[in-house]
């Protein structure tokens, strides 16, 4: 799933490409992409676009009319950018928005269609999209903490809960765990100080790394390679393979239809924790079905007990 340096990276490129162009056409071809029946999608035809903003893990397009298309890539969605009249290939193509310099396509791979397009109007409407989490980029420490701690949940979901921390997800959050030397089963009250400093500051510095390496990989050209699997990645999407620190086997953890990896001796103490507790563990700290977690928006969020 695009995460904070996937989603950066798709706004830097649609800054230079759309900011100030008019939308001439819209399509929608996925039956269920679209979430919002008002108002009509074709009222952001002939509109130009003003500003760009990242709402957590999705992509908000705002439009004259104070207009937003808010898109949520999901895990499989990912955007497309076609120079002037040529056009997007049809199969998997769930919606396209042409401008006078080129066209915007949507594609989703895979036969689940996750991925959402909201329209909505005005600065209201659009906060409401917004799932509340923390911009650890723009925290300080102590207001860091005060979320983490707000509720006690393993580290792994306390930071890939868009309630809690913006735009982090499965991937980032295995990377960072680990340049951080803490376990993804850590409960967020039993932290110490020095664990939650270290934290912070894994955090920030993984997801400003990784926005520079992504930024640098697609250079000039529009991002056409966001993949949560990356070779320079230590932990994530490596199981069995060496840590790059230590040369320990990396391990899993799988929890509903999702896993986390780690390195024992890194991370947990070199204590290779059986992975059926573990399971056990971070899926009791799960809702049902992890795809609920992210679609949890600031109107459906939970009465806190
Ligand atoms: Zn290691």
């Amino acid at each position: 799933m695009p995460e904070l340096p996937d989603i950066t990276v798709y706004l830097e490129a649609l800054e230079k490409r759309i900011l100030g162009q008019s939308l001439t056409r819209v399509q929608i071809n996925g039956l269920s992409l679209l979430r919002t029946a008002q108002p009509p999608i074709s009222s952001v035809e002939g509109k130009k676009v003003l500003q760009l903003r990242r709402i957590g893990k999705r992509i908000a397009i705002g439009l004259e009319d104070d207009l937003w298309l808010v898109l949520h890539l999901m895990i499989a969605g990912r955007l497309h950018w076609h120079e002037g009249g040529s056009k997007a290939s049809k199969s998997r193509t769930l919606a396209s928005f042409t401008f006078p310099n080129g066209t915007l396509s949507l594609t989703e791979a895979g036969s689940r269609k996750r991925a959402s397009l909201h329209l909505v109007q005005g600065e209201a409407a659009l906060r409401a999209l917004d799932p509340g989490g923390l911009d650890v980029l723009r925290a300080n420490l102590e207001s860091f903490t005060a979320v983490l701690q707000s509720e006690n949940h393993t580290l792994k979901r306390a930071l890939t809960d868009p309630q809690l921390f913006s735009g982090i997800g499965n991937a980032y959050s295995d990377e960072i765990l680990f340049a951080a030397e803490l376990s993804p089963t850590a409960l967020t009250k039993k932290l110490t100080e020095t664990e939650i400093e270290r934290l912070f500051n894994a955090i920030r510095a993984q997801l400003v790394q990784w926005t520079e390496r992504l930024r640098d990989d697609a250079g000039k050209k529009f991002p056409e390679k966001v993949t949560a699997f990356r070779p320079e990645m230590a932990v994530h999407g490596r199981y069995k393979q060496p840590c790059p620190r230590c040369g320990g086997k990396i391990q899993r953890i799988r929890y509903a239809a999702n896993e986390t990896n780690y390195c024992p001796h890194c991370q947990t103490g070199g204590k290779l924790l059986a992975d059926r507790s573990l399971s056990r563990l971070l899926r009791q700290d799960w809702p049902k079905n992890v795809e609920d977690l992210e679609n949890l928006t600031a109107t459906h969020r939970k009465k806190s007990t």
